[in-house]
């Protein structure tokens, strides 16, 4: 290309009937007959009592699809409550509702997941072909999540591979899939038990008790934890949206991360929080699978990252970021040439794409007509907008702020109204 990548660049909005479009329309889950069951909180670890003031302290929801022995599932619960000790950090366990089980043991299951109140669920094995991975962990666009998968069939062969114990092997995996929801996004590290995959070394670590999080790992965790304590609890909290992901470009996972962290600061600048949820993969996680499952429309929005097709060049004679399709489907095209026009290094490409991203989320939210002469919802792109983006200064302006959230309270409302 021998002209910048931003001069002309255009943005089609596409507005059509939904009669023109056929995306499944969410279905309400049935409401749960009211059996109990009775074993749930009898294993609690209570071995070591810490005074909350000083551990900060998360919640596990635990879903056991294995349906593993109460006994088992007690003490690997507790070999991750050791793991998290060591590291300053204390776990309150709930057990949940198992696809076995017609209703919740623990009222507390009905509270939503956030970031100090996580989702566990142990699955028998992963959807897809995962060699060595032995679960799963879904990343918001903050870095932190909710609701993480284990393999038992991963966690089986570990134990038949390396003879070590199974309950060991289990609270290990257990407190390395947990990790990744509080450490954020590239939580591995290279020693300890955030290694990303595990051989005799490890295991033999495990075994004694010495597979650990860093110094700095558990210094992160508890400082985080402990500004998330800290939040003022009678504040109203933001709508919240969900985004299902479909990244058909297959864009690299760690661009795409990026991308949806930068877009959903932008958009929590904005007074709205987001849960990307990566559909284009499998999920064993039923809670996930469902919500991809009834797809997007009125109330959660469809992201898809597509290639960028060489027609458009010659069709608008520019560089589109993308398109949207009301009320649902936010379109952006990930184009690897992006970081050319920033730096050398491509570090400012994820960010460009995250402002794409934010900026057609903004047209899903804002309705027709929402371009402005300011902020993100410009229309056209050039350096100085770049800059910006680049600076993380391509915002959108309060009035479009206040918009997006009556948008997001509207959609909330239809999930939990009808
Ligand atoms: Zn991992
Ligand atoms: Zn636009």
């Amino acid at each position: 290309m021998n002209r910048p990548l931003f001069s002309s660049c255009l943005l089609a909005i596409l507005t059509l009937s939904h009669a023109d479009l056929s995306w499944p329309q969410p279905t309400i889950a049935p409401a749960d007959s009211a059996v109990a069951e009775a074993e749930s909180l009898a294993h609690l670890p209570v071995k070591v009592p810490i005074p909350p003031a000083v551990t900060p302290a998360f919640t596990v929801a635990i879903y056991d699809d294995v349906h593993l022995s109460p006994r088992v599932l007690a003490d690997a619960q507790d070999e991750a409550t050791r793991v998290y000790q060591k590291a300053g950090v204390a776990i309150i366990w709930i057990r949940c509702k198992s696809s076995k089980m017609d209703a919740e043991p623990d009222l507390r299951c009905q509270d939503p997941p956030s970031a100090m109140r996580l989702n566990l669920r142990i699955v028998p094995h992963a959807r897809k072909s995962s060699d060595g991975v032995f679960g799963v962990a879904f990343l918001s666009a903050e870095g932190t999540g909710a609701y993480s998968d284990v393999f038992y069939d991963s966690v089986e062969k570990l134990d038949r591979d390396w003879n070590v114990g199974l309950v060991r092997v289990l609270g290990h995996v257990m407190a390395h899939e947990l990790g990744h929801l509080l450490l954020g996004s590239n939580a591995h590290s290279r020693q300890g038990i955030m290694c990303p995959s595990w051989h005799g070394d490890e295991l033999h670590l495990a075994s004694m008790g010495a597979l650990l999080f860093s110094q700095e790992q558990g210094r992160f965790m508890r400082e985080r934890l402990a500004s998330y304590g800290k939040a003022d609890p009678k504040a109203k909290p933001d709508p919240a949206i969900k985004i299902l992901v479909y990244n058909i470009a297959q864009a690299p996972r760690a661009v795409l991360a990026e991308a949806e962290r930068e877009a959903g600061r932008i958009l929590s600048k904005a007074g709205v929080q987001v849960s990307w949820i990566e559909c284009s993969a499998g999920h064993s996680d039923a809670e996930v699978k469902e919500i991809c499952q009834n797809g997007w429309g009125p109330i959660n929005i469809g992201l898809r990252i597509l290639v960028l097709p060489t027609v458009f060049h010659n069709r608008f004679q520019g560089d589109p970021l993308g398109f949207a399709i009301s009320p649902a489907l936010a379109s952006v095209y990930y184009d690897h040439r992006l970081r050319f026009v920033a730096d050398d290094v491509g570090l400012g490409l994820p960010r460009i794409l995250g402002c794409f991203i934010a900026h057609e989320v903004g047209h899903l939210m804002l309705g027709s007509n929402s371009h402005s002469h300011q902020g993100l919802m410009q229309a056209g792109w050039g350096e100085t907008q770049i800059h910006q983006a680049l600076a993380g200064d391509l915002l959108f302006t309060s009035n479009q702020a206040k918009l997006i959230q009556t948008e997001a309270r509207t959609r909330m409302s239809l999930q939990t109204g009808s």
